[in-house]
């Protein structure tokens, strides 16, 4: 692994996979990108054939079923699904680096050997529960409860806006529970799997969102919801700790997602500003529109570098905590800055929700607010920098 990863020259198995991936995105999910965002539907096929790539182990050692890649390959497939599909991109990131990864960075060899494969395999699907109705960027108000009786924790609370919760194939969700006081009186937080089929789960129904529309995105109800003591996923006590850094390593691979959207846009708005044409000539031939796409492409250009340096940081095993928030923070501002000068370029025509554009403009919002807002990015950056 090299310790420094360029824009300009990636070692030729990255480059191939981004290859792979981009063609996939362009063959298989562009087509049906627009009717499931109409719909509201989750893309069952799609997901299939992500899955059937091995997207959903690509970080994972081949001994849990993966394919014995890293974090920067998850991301570079990030960056390519992102440009065309955010919805479909989101549902890998959220599978992979929010679902499948707790387990794998803190379950005991049992956990591991029962969930990895199913998980790494893209044939089911785990969420993360941490987001609650008042614990959201002050994700340690958790107040779910999970209370030991008889050898069995009994969760009884909610979570809320929870990725990949709700679909056919969602097995597993991680959550985050009060589970006692701790001698300093906080909160004792840990965490617990709970296979979605326990009598008292109930994923309520999806939320009607501004975007992500084939995400699977619920509100889930705890009532008296039983499931062995060993379904605690690693030391009790540090479920908060233990999530928090899931999120660190989350931030880089919706930085890369983000990427995508951003150079999305800008690949979108060459196209149609050789092709439009106003007073005669290509809209793209005017200095004003040259610029702005100039301009989209030094934020995508920029971001890219953020998130392949923080990537860089964390497969080298040194502290990348700020560069993670640097990374997405930049990234889905690009994300956001693209998406609104896309939707201008293409002018009537961008607000229309057939086009990809439009689609990007009502689904880079969310980029700035899911997995910790630009707000809790700044407090970190500035946290780190010791203010
Ligand atoms: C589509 C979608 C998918 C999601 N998926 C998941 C998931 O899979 N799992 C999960 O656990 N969560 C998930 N979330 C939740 C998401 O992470 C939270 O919405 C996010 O962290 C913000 O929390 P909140 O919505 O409670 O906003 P709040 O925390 O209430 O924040 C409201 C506003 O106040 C600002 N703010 C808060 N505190 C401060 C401060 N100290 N200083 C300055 N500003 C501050 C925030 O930045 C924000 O602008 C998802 C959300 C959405 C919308």
């Amino acid at each position: 692994m090299t310790e420094y990863l360029s824009t300009g020259s990636l070692p030729d198995e990255y480059q191939q996979l981004a290859k792979t991936v981009r063609d996939f995105a362009q063959n298989v999910v562009a087509p049906v990108s627009a009717e499931h965002d109409a719909n509201h539907t989750f893309p069952y096929a799609v997901v299939d054939g992500m899955a059937d790539m091995g997207l959903f182990g690509l970080p994972f050692p081949e001994e849990y079923g993966g394919m014995g890649g890293d974090y920067f390959a998850l991301c570079l497939a990030l960056e390519e699904l992102g440009k065309v599909d955010q919805s479909v991109a989101i549902t890998l990131e959220a599978g992979v680096s929010l679902g499948a990864m707790p387990v794998y960075r803190f379950g005991n060899e049992e956990q591991k050997q029962e969930w990895l494969p199913q998980l790494t395999s893209g044939k089911a699907l785990a969420a993360f529960g941490l987001t609650e109705p008042g614990a959201g960027s002050d994700a340690g108000g958790t107040r779910t409860k999970a209370e030991l009786v008889d050898g069995e924790w009994v969760i009884n609370g909610n979570k809320q806006f929870i990725t990949n919760s709700g679909t056919d194939i969602t097995k597993l969700v991680t959550v985050t529970a009060v589970t006692g006081t701790k001698e300093n009186g906080r909160k004792e937080i840990s965490t617990i799997l709970v296979p979605t089929s326990t009598p008292g789960f109930t994923a309520e129904p999806a939320y009607d969102k501004v975007g992500w529309n084939a995400s699977d995105t619920h509100p889930l109800t705890f009532q008296d919801v039983r499931v062995p003591e060993a379904n605690l996923l690693g030391e009790r006590g540090r479920g908060y700790a233990n999530f928090l850094r899931i999120l660190d390593e989350g931030r880089i691979a919706i930085a890369a997602l983000s990427v995508g959207a951003a150079q999305g846009c800008v690949d979108e708005s060459v196209r149609y500003a050789k092709e439009r044409e106003a007073f005669g000539r290509p809209i793209g031939a005017n200095q004003a529109i040259e610029f702005k796409i100039a301009r989209m492409e030094a934020r995508a250009h920029t971001a890219r570098a953020a998130y392949y340096d923080a990537a860089a940081l964390m497969l080298s095993g040194k502290p990348f905590k700020k560069q993670a928030s640097i990374a997405k923070l930049v990234a889905s501002e690009a994300a956001m800055d693209n998406a609104r000068d896309a939707t201008q370029i293409f002018g009537g025509y961008g607000f229309m929700n057939e086009y990809p554009v439009a689609r990007h403009y009502r689904d880079s919002k969310i980029l700035e607010i899911g997995e910790g807002t630009t707000e809790v990015q700044l407090m970190l950056i500035a946290r780190e920098l010791g203010v």
